[in-house]
């Protein structure tokens, strides 16, 4: 099943396990969180291609990664293993359960920071796909008092609100990694219910009800982050969208994702 046409998570009922092949074959160590079960090759290949897309867009460099809450499990996720998001295969995509301990680890490296999506799967039900990334654009606004706000339709989402996380606060000097439970729980505090949240001096993290439209947002909290960076120099007060109409437009959005998402996926594909 590819939920490329589907508006929400309710799509992921229609996952069948029949015809479908495993995440991560064979069992785990003993031990070992029990996988949610099988999930169908073309799944696991748009997440990968996902991180191509995140790459090719400006959102990743050679960090930062995604992950898509497994379709047969609420308490289980799929994540790429530790690489450069424009070298991912949909081999190379991993299990794990919601303290982000891999059902089949097989030796492979894991991202010290997947923390970030399961303590944000823990608590935000609605929230199906997980982005963080260091968008260089964004970065800037983890550190000023300038909140980013939504400059155009396309950015909507940003209208509802962008909290910023600044891990000194609870955790004093850190590597600035969310690299453990406690630290993804602050985290996912901090992004309560809104669909992204910057991380002071590090980057940020958009999340959504379907891989695409945490794609989606995580691309277009960047473009927005350029255009914001031009309507300052521009000067004078900027008209950015209100909650209101941030509302409006991203219903819109929500329902338009699947064709941002087949470009970028044939120019993803024509990269590769
Ligand atoms: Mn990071």
């Amino acid at each position: 099943m590819r939920i490329t046409s589907c508006a929400c998570c309710a799509g992921f009922n229609l996952y069948s396990s029949a015809a479908a092949a495993p995440a991560d074959a064979g069992g785990g160590a003993p031990g070992a969180p029990r996988s949610g079960g099988t999930v169908e090759p073309a799944l696991l290949e748009d997440i990968a291609i996902a991180s191509r897309i995140c790459a090719m867009e400006g959102v990743f460099d050679a960090f930062g990664h995604l992950s898509l809450r497994h379709p047969g499990d609420p308490r289980r996720f799929l994540m790429s293993r530790s690489k450069a998001p424009a070298l991912t295969n949909a081999d190379d995509i991993m299990e794990f359960d919601l303290d982000c301990i891999a059902c089949d680890q097989r030796g492979r490296g894991m991202f010290l920071e997947r923390f970030i999506h399961g303590e944000i799967y823990k608590v935000r039900p609605d929230v199906n796909s997980v982005v963080h990334s260091h968008s260089p654009s964004v970065v800037p606004f983890s550190l000023v008092r300038n909140q980013m706000r939504a400059m155009f339709h396309n950015a909507a989402f940003i209208a509802q609100g962008v909290p910023v996380f600044d891990i000194r606060e609870k955790f004093g000097a850190t590597d600035m990694l969310v690299g453990g439970i406690e630290k993804g729980r602050e985290l996912a505090r901090a992004l309560a219910d809104k669909s992204v949240v910057l991380m002071r001096a590090h980057g940020s993290v958009a999340v959504g009800p379907s891989l695409q439209h945490a794609v989606f947002r995580a691309v277009y909290t960047e473009v927005n982050a350029k255009l914001q960076l031009s309507a300052t120099l521009l000067g004078g007060p900027i008209a950015a969208l209100d909650e209101e109409e941030g509302r409006l437009a991203d219903a819109v959005n929500f329902a338009s994702a699947s064709r941002p998402w087949e470009l970028w996926k044939l120019k993803a594909a024509g990269a590769a």
